[in-house]
Order: structure tokens, then C-alpha cells, then sequence
């Protein structure tokens, strides 16, 4: 049975900075920021890489990219990066798919 530490995060069992939930997304803070906001976007739904998304979970990327799109915008953010590390060979260390968020604006308080 896989278990992450995203899977841990999501039933709150470790604790994150979290900056956005709703039914659909969990959205946290970085450990290990690489720029002035670094978020990562992580569905509810498991998929554990963009390689291993099935029928069922094929449109998981893509609402991961539209959470970050309508949260920028929420946010006042204009400019950011988006990124999916693809396997060990990409990069990708927790298997449990995700969307980073990187901006050079600061994200500002939420309210
Ligand atoms: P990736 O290399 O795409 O798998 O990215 C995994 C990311 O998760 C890295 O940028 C880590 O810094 C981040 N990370 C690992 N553990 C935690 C944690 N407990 N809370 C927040 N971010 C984490």
C-alpha cells in the first residue's frame, strides 16, 4: 500500500503551512523553498506521477493547472513558474503527484 508523506499531510498528521483546501487540491508551503513563494498543488485524488495517471486520474494535471491559475489570481500574483518533476530521472522524490508553484513575488497574507 503506498503512503507518502504527502498522504500524511493530506489527513493531517504532519503538519504543513497550508494556503489553500477545498474538495479537490491541498495547497502548502515548500519545506525547502527554491523561490520567494514555493507551493506545491497536491490533488485529494492519488495518482503517484504523471507517468502512472490512468483513466481515472488523467485529468488530475490539468486541474492541478487550473488551481494554480485561479489562486494567483487570487492572490495578485502575475508571474510564476509551474512544474512537474516526472520520476527519479526528472527529479521527483515524493511519489505522490504534485504541481510546484515557484514565484519571485511574495505571497502576501491571507485574507
Ligand atoms: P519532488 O522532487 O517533485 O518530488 O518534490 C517534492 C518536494 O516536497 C520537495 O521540493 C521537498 O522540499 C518537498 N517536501 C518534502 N517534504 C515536505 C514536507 N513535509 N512539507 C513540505 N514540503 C515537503
Amino acid at each position: 500500500m503506498t503512503d507518502t508523506i504527502f498522504h500524511k499531510i493530506l489527513r493531517k498528521e504532519i503538519p504543513a503551512t497550508v494556503e489553500h483546501e477545498d474538495d479537490e487540491v491541498l495547497v502548502f508551503r515548500d519545506l525547502q523553498p527554491k523561490a520567494a513563494t514555493h507551493l506545491l498543488f497536491v490533488p485529494k485524488m492519488f495518482a503517484a506521477s504523471i507517468t502512472d495517471v490512468t483513466e481515472d486520474t488523467k485529468h488530475l494535471p490539468g486541474m492541478l493547472i487550473a488551481k494554480a491559475k485561479i489562486f494567483a489570481k487570487n492572490k495578485g500574483i502575475e508571474g510564476y513558474k509551474l512544474q512537474f518533476n516526472v520520476g527519479t530521472g526528472g527529479g521527483q522524490e515524493v511519489f505522490y503527484l504534485h504541481l510546484h508553484f515557484l514565484s519571485n513575488q511574495t505571497l502576501s497574507a491571507s485574507f
